[in-house]
């Protein structure tokens, strides 16, 4: 899950970056796309500008020349002559509408014959004295206000030059109009720039007004653009656009004549770009521009493919970054899998369990059983056909379970040849028949390598909340009823508060036998083994236990905690040593020899060294080793035969006697009993019990005897209570007998006495 995150993180990282850098690139843009603009715009402002000025000089070369001449011909009052001149300036100037001369008064002295109301004085208006005043004090030619010239009822553009004699005194001024009328203006011929905007801006006059000139685009009436002069307003709004910008004043620019452009938004113009100059010899403005909405476009063209590629850069990206990101998904999911899972059977493991037993638990209201399984005989198979055989074994049982289960139980591989199976929606009785079935179903035979198999399985079952609520308890719990199962097996046990007692029972003893050798609590007893003719064949060793606290314990209740809590080792060597010195000392005292059992259990004879230590307490005590007989219990044999055999050969090789106890208990076949070096069977206690009513019974006993006799062994009959039992036993030719009817256990005191007595 963390990988699938940072991926994530790493991808919304991604895109806010590629966000950013989209943003930037939009902005970087958008000022390209307006700094080119705004450079191609100053560009033909400049181009215009100077065609302008240069028409203007042009201009106003032709009014000194031609001025001179005129007022030259004026002072000799030759009219004819000037009107000659005026009519051919006009015939070859075809943009020049009128002309005239005017006196440094401003009284108009003569002008061309177009103009019908000669009485004019430009001192006199107050539309045109301020002009013609300045006029009388520039060296160059002044350019008045566009005004409609109801005398040739022509709108024009004035144009006022004064003319000097030689000492630079005034003699006069001439005055022209350019024709400005709609769709014809000698500006619109000189083709400055077609599809811009050119307005030629008259400078502030006295009035502080600013008048248009010349306005390219001919949209409006001539009354609208020339009468009035701009707004104020307006052009405080194109003093602020430039500020904005260029962060000086506008009236700067006068001095300057630098080409500038901005931006403004104007309801007669819209959004609009203009390049902008001054020209100081004719105080104009003169302005080209344009709609900046093409500006506009362009920028959204652009903007719209860069946003279009990010969009599918974005999409690629997602789609590349979900793809690592399921994979890493199912990388995960593997991961967890493996972790989760035994990499054997793939069944859930203890890691699987613990991460999902809360879940289960609310699933089932926390009410559910713990069945705790553990294969029989599996060892055994492992040992002798090897772990392929085993494992393939263990898969099919792992099958097996998950074909049994319903999707809600959970089977847990716990390890080696133990399984859990969590089991909820169900009551005990139907529990209980179904782990019948499931006995029968795991002990079905398996195929593996072309050899069949058998392995019973062992379950005990705990059942929460009715044994306990906490998973580690009734884990624990199920363990010991598995346990108890075990001691039957191929069977299944419900823990039980007997149990509970017995598991408490179980600590204490644990708990009380660490301190019993040193505490000196343990001593042994000998039971009396008696030949078939009353003579005394041997004793067997009983260990024995009283504790302070727990009283006289037998020692079926405490051998097997020993053997669990690794106890055995010092508990049989205690035992072994005392039974060794205390027979020697009663067969020294008697003057007597007889044979001694002693009880060895599976985990005592598998001990390293247990041979040796075993010798050399033999050695210690001098005893003689054909007198000693160890005694082993059927049922563990078998498990551990492989373990068992050698060192079993090797005890016999070292001329002690082994017993096989318990007899008939277990499941020892002929074919293993052919295989061990026994010297004797032990027929257990319980078979001897109904020898005298159970005629099946006997007859069991009696083929136990011939076995016996047939693999040359002897055969000792355990638990005699009654003289019958000895009369039947006798007739079956069996060979020993112990049993209370001839003594119990003694201490050895009380068997120097019994056998005192006896002989
Ligand atoms: P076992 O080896 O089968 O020992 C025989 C048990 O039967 C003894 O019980 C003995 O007291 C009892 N018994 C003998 N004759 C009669 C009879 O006529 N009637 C009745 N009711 N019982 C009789 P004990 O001493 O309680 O031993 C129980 C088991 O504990 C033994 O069974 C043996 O498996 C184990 N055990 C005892 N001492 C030792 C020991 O020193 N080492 C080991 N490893 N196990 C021992
Ligand atoms: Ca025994
Ligand atoms: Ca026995």
């Amino acid at each position: 899950m963390m990988v699938k995150n940072s991926i994530w993180k790493i991808f919304y990282i991604l895109s806010i970056a590629a966000i950013l850098l989209l943003v930037a690139l939009l902005y970087f843009s958008y000022k390209e796309i307006n700094e080119r603009h705004c450079t191609q715009v100053e560009y033909y402002t400049q181009i215009v500008a100077k065609s302008i000025e240069a028409d203007f000089m042009q201009k106003d070369m032709l009014l000194s020349i031609v001025g001179e001449r005129l007022f030259r011909e004026y002072s000799s009052n030759s009219n004819e002559k000037i009107q000659k001149i005026f009519a051919l300036l006009l015939k070859h100037n075809p943009y020049l509408v009128s002309i005239g001369l005017a006196d440094v008064n401003g009284q108009l002295l003569i002008a061309s014959k177009n103009v019908e109301k000669k009485d004019i004085n430009f001192m006199q208006s107050d539309n045109t004295r301020y002009d013609f005043q300045r006029s009388l004090s520039s060296s160059y030619m002044v350019v008045s206000k566009t005004y409609y010239f109801d005398s040739i009822d022509e709108w024009i553009i004035p144009l006022r030059k004064a003319i000097r004699d030689d000492d630079g005194n005034i003699i006069g001024v001439i005055v022209a109009g350019l024709k400005n009328s709609k769709n014809s203006n000698y500006l619109d011929e000189l083709n400055l720039s077609k599809n811009k905007r050119i307005i030629i801006l008259k400078d502030i006059d006295d009035r502080g007004d600013i008048y248009k000139l010349y306005y390219s685009q001919q949209e409006h009436s001539h009354k609208d653009l020339y009468e009035k002069p701009i707004k104020k307003e307006f052009l405080s709004r194109i003093k602020e656009s430039f500020y904005s910008k260029y962060e000086y004043p506008i009236e700067e620019l006068r001095e300057t004549q630098k080409t500038v452009s901005f931006f403004l938004n104007n309801s007669l113009l819209g959004h609009n770009i203009a390049g902008l100059i001054y020209n100081k010899k004719y105080k104009l403005w003169i302005s080209v521009g344009g709609d900046a909405q093409g500006i506009k476009k362009e920028f959204f063209k652009e903007a719209s493919f860069h946003i279009t590629m990010s969009i599918l850069t974005f999409i690629i990206l997602f789609i590349l970054f979900r793809r690592v990101a399921a994979s890493e998904r199912k990388k995960d999911e593997e991961l967890l899998h493996q972790i989760e899972h035994d990499t054997l059977t793939n069944l859930p493991n203890r890691i699987y369990m613990y991460q999902n037993i809360e879940k289960y638990k609310e699933l089932h209201n926390d009410k559910y059983f713990i069945l705790y399984l553990d294969l029989d005989n599996f060892k055994n198979i492992n040992d002798k056909f090897g772990h392929i055989t085993g494992d393939a074994i263990l898969v099919e049982v792992a099958n097996r379970l998950n074909i049994f289960f319903n999707k809600e139980d959970m089977i847990v591989r716990q390890g080696g040849d133990e399984f859990i199976v969590f089991v909820g929606n169900i009551d005990r009785q139907e529990l209980e028949i179904k782990i019948q079935k499931l006995i029968v179903y795991i002990s079905k035979i398996y195929h593996v390598k072309k050899r069949d198999f058998r392995a019973g399985v062992s379950i005990g079952i705990s059942e929460c909340p009715r044994d306990a609520q906490n998973i580690e308890e009734l884990l624990s719990l199920a363990d010991t009823a598995m346990y108890q199962a075990k001691k039957i097996r191929n069977s299944y046990c419900f823990f039980s508060e007997e149990m509970r007692t017995q598991n408490a029972f179980r600590a204490d003893v644990e708990h009380e036998l660490r301190g019993a050798l040193e505490a000196r609590e343990l001593w042994m007893a000998y039971q009396p083994q008696i030949n078939a003719d009353e003579t005394l064949c041997g004793v067997e060793a009983l260990v024995r236990w009283q504790n302070k606290k727990l009283g006289l314990i037998p020692p079926d209740k405490f051998i097997y905690v020993a053997e669990e809590s690794g106890l055995m080792k010092e508990l049989g060597e205690f035992i072994i040593e005392t039974s060794l010195r205390e027979i020697k000392e009663v067969q020294k005292e008697l003057n007597l020899t007889f044979n001694l059992s002693i009880n060895i259990s599976v985990v005592q004879l598998m001990e390293a060294g247990f041979l040796s230590t075993l010798l050399s307490a033999i050695a210690k005590e001098n005893f003689n080793r054909s007198s000693l007989t160890l005694e082993i219990t059927e049922s563990l044999s078998i498990e551990s035969l492989d373990d068992v055999l050698p060192i079993l050969y090797d005890i016999q090789e070292h001329d002690i006697k082994i017993s096989l106890d318990d007899f008939g208990t277990g499941y020892s076949s002929l074919s293993i009993l052919r295989e061990l070096p026994i010297d004797e069977l032990k027929i257990d206690k319980s078979f001897i019990d109904k020898i005298l009513y159970d005629e099946s019974e006997k007859n069991l006993v009696d083929s136990i005897i011939n076995i016996g006799k047939n693999f040359n062994m002897k055969t000792l009959a355990e638990g005699v209570e009654s003289i019958e039992q000895i009369d039947l036993l006798r007739k079956s030719k069996c060979d020993v007998f112990q049993g209370y009817y001839y003594s119990k256990p003694l201490s050895k005191e009380d068997l120097i006495k019994y056998l005192k007595k006896d002989n």
